[in-house]
């Protein structure tokens, strides 16, 4: 799944190694005392986006991004991937 990040109006890519693509897991944020203070959001379940290619997990609070179907995605929208399918031919081409 690729990820779209509704502050930055752009897909997300990994912070570490620039994939594109990810899965999800439910990080569960557990604090104490929270509640007194009226961070109680901070209790809720996170979201953890993680890198399929080198794992890295990118955690999200809140509903500042969206998972979309590859499917339904514009490459063109996609931003470069150094390491993706196709960038390494793409580059030797416009050489
Ligand atoms: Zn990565």
């Amino acid at each position: 799944m690729h990820v779209f990040v509704r502050p930055t109006q752009k897909f997300l890519a990994c912070q570490v190694c620039s994939g594109l693509t990810f899965a999800r897991r439910e990080i569960k944020m557990t604090t104490t005392g929270m509640t007194f203070i009226d961070l109680d959001w901070l209790n809720r379940s996170a979201d953890g986006v993680i890198c399929v290619r080198c794992g890295f997990v990118h955690t999200f609070m809140g509903d500042a991004h969206q998972w979309v179907d590859p499917a339904a995605v514009d490459p063109k929208d996609l931003p470069p991937d150094p390491l993706g399918p196709g960038s390494a031919d793409e580059r030797r081409t416009s050489d």
